[in-house]
């Protein structure tokens, strides 16, 4: 089973770029970030708090998820649109700070993984915990003006001030967290995105994914 890690911060260019390779590979692309976001959504949804771990745990375990490459459906319901918008932003890092949403999700990643013969999925912890076995782990980053000017132009109803801080906030969460927080993996390559385009950052996967079949 071929199996792609790509892991990093917030507007690192992740979700462009791991879905650019799965094409380029032929393999599936999975955005794990999504999940957290449909778990976050689901709470809300059903008027729980994202803090309080019980029903969180009990709504992670019970939600039904369907993550596709164009829309993200949540108990039958297009959450495509909100679960990128500021009410899940600002509830998602809880979420996804409690250990028993995490272990849910990371056994419906691994599941969707073996289901699809491997793929590409991208996350935070997907080298470090998903699958520390990937054939390849990348750790993207790039500078934090410039993931805040690609998430601001994503989002076109939050300016640039706004997506900045949302980024910082979430980056000080998601490093600092007890439970798998965003690390890079011993083994992950870490591409520097600024200033690259597209191409050029798929173009220096498929290099290392090379290198690694012929060494
Ligand atoms: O990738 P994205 O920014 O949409 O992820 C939203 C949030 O989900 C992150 O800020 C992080 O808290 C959480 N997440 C995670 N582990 C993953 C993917 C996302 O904790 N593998």
């Amino acid at each position: 089973m071929r199996v792609i890690a790509i892991d990093g911060p917030a507007g690192s260019g992740k979700s462009t770029v791991a879905r650019a390779l799965a094409k380029h590979l032929g393999l599936k692309y999975l955005d794990t970030g999504a999940m957290y976001r449909a778990v976050a959504f689901a709470v809300l949804r059903a008027g729980g708090d994202p803090d309080d771990a019980e029903s969180t745990t009990a709504t992670a375990r019970l939600v039904d998820l369907d993550i596709g490459l164009e829309r993200v459906m949540v108990d039958g319901v297009d959450a495509t649109v909100e679960i990128r918008g500021p009410e899940v932003s600002r509830a998602v890092s809880a979420v996804a700070a409690n250990p028993e949403v995490r272990k849910e999700l990371v056994s419906r990643q691994r599941e969707w993984a073996v289901r699809q013969g491997g793929g590409v999925l991208e996350g935070r912890d997907i080298g470090t915990v998903v699958f520390p076995d990937a054939e390849l782990k990348v750790y993207l980053t790039a500078d934090p003006e410039e993931r805040a000017r690609r998430r601001a132009k994503e989002v076109t109803d939050l300016d640039y001030e706004q997506v900045a801080a949302d980024i910082a906030r979430r980056d000080a969460l998601d490093t600092t967290r007890a439970a798998d927080p965003l690390v890079e993996a011993a083994d992950a390559t870490v591409v520097d995105t600024t200033g690259l385009g597209i191409d050029e950052v798929v173009a220096t996967i498929t290099a290392l994914l090379d290198e690694g079949a012929s060494s």
